[in-house]
């Protein structure tokens, strides 16, 4: 007798139409869950009507982070850190490409079926276009940073579709959480997760507010980072880069063009993932590598013997630094050209670098989106924030 298979219920519901609002209301980060028939558990897997990364990270990392340890506290669960780059860089890459690299790796070496990642429109180079990239080709077609908002989940109804069985997803913490949540239901024998941290996302609308007040020539910028040396750094089309001091930026005009959603996360370094790969931790040009599990160290080996490491290191003390911008932020001051640069030198010299450096980016990040959650959705303050970010917070004093 063969038994009947039902049909699993999320297979009933059906994604909410483009454009329609959704059941994170304004907070929503465009994730991507809700374009797809996984909407059905949006209740429980949105990262911010449900916050529940400690519990997700003993599903997948079979424990959560040990409060009690400060790089735990800062940087989840983790085996190891290290500063890493690739000996050759990929062109066009957002660093030295070691993400789309290990994708590539992961792929044509047959560890999986196929790749979520992230292309750009034809008509447009930052709107982004979620895919499932079956070749290295698509993979590296979608390197490079998409500083907007993604619906990277949006594919995920083609892969229970499709029968594919071993998956890499590429993507950010909102993304991962609500993936995450969803993993057992997508019929896969095995899921790995590759992550980048995120912080200061914009809509499409957003992202062009802040080049037309940021950068000399925002119609020709190709990419920008944030940088260690407390500058964005825009590299333009012709190759040249433009660098404006963060102490110099517009903050009064710039308040408004960061997402809600990322004015209200705390998950900046990418807690789910198996493996992250952003820059902040390293020395300036390196990228900066955390191992979660044992999944994310069978990703790293698969690269290996391309890129040159080092140990990660810290100097300096943040608090300070911190606790200045505090106040700043929130009245929105901007200081003058001149001084911001003068500044910007002088902290280069004396400020937080390495891992001090990614922990005055998570205390300033986590202590504006506290206040902004406080004053804008104090209902939601106690479960929303994680206990980590508290004790993060807990460290400064805060205007009410
Ligand atoms: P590449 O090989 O160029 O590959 C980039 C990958 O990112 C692609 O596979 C693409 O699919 C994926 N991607 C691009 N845009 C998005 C998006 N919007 N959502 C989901 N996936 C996307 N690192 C830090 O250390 N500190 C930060 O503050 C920080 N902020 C970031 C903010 C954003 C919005 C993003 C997308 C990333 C951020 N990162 C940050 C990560 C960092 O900028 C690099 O993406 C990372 O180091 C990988 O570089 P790479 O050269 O290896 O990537
Ligand atoms: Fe849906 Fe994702 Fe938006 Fe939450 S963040 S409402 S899961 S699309």
């Amino acid at each position: 007798m063969t038994a009947i298979q039902e049909t699993p219920k999320h297979q009933k519901a059906k994604a909410l139409k483009p454009g329609s609002r959704r059941p994170a209301k304004e907070l929503c980060s465009e994730c991507g869950l809700c374009d797809t028939y996984y909407v059905h558990y949006v209740r429980e897997a949105c990262a911010f009507i449900n916050q529940q990364i400690t519990q997700l990270e003993t599903q997948t990392h079979g424990k959560s982070r040990n409060l009690e340890n400060d790089d735990d506290l800062y940087f989840g669960v983790h085996q190891t850190m290290m500063a890493a780059r690739k000996k050759q860089p990929i062109e066009g890459a957002q660093w030295t490409g070691i993400v789309s690299s290990i994708a590539c790796e992961m792929l044509t070496q047959g560890i999986v079926e196929g790749v979520v990642c992230v292309q750009n429109t034809q008509e447009d180079r930052f709107q982004p276009m979620p895919v499932i990239a079956r070749t290295p080709e698509e993979i590296l077609a979608a390197r490079v940073n998409k500083p907007t908002l993604s619906p990277n989940l949006s594919v995920l109804e083609e892969i229970e579709k499709s029968g594919m069985k071993r998956l890499l997803v590429i993507g950010v913490g909102c993304q991962i959480q609500a993936l995450r949540a969803v993993e057992k239901e997508l019929g896969l024998e095995k899921l790995y997760v590759l992550g980048t941290p995120c912080v200061d996302n914009v809509t499409r609308a957003g992202l062009q507010k802040f080049l037309e007040t940021t950068s000399k020539s925002p119609e020709t910028v190709v990419h920008y980072e944030f940088m260690q040396d407390f500058r964005v750094h825009f590299k333009h089309e012709d190759g040249t880069i433009e660098k404006v001091p963060f102490f110099g930026l517009n903050t009064k005009e710039l308040k408004d063009i960061f997402a809600p959603s990322c004015l209200s996360c705390f998950d900046y370094v990418n807690s789910l993932a198996d493996l992250v790969v952003g820059y902040m931790g390293a020395p300036f040009g390196w990228q900066w590598i955390v191992v979660r599990n044992d999944t994310g160290k069978e990703m790293l080996d698969l690269v290996s013997d391309q890129l040159d490491t080092q140990p990660v290191h810290t100097e300096g003390k943040r608090q300070p630094a911190v606790q200045q911008s505090i106040p700043a932020y929130d009245k929105g001051v901007t200081l003058p050209m001149w001084a911001a640069k003068l500044m910007g030198v002088v902290i280069e010299k004396i400020g937080p670098k390495g891992l001090e450096y990614a922990r005055f980016s998570i205390d300033s990040h986590f202590t504006r989106n506290y206040l902004y959650v406080k004053r804008n959705h104090p209902e939601k303050l106690e479960a929303h924030v994680p206990e980590f970010a508290k004790r993060i917070v807990g460290q400064y004093e805060l205007p009410e």
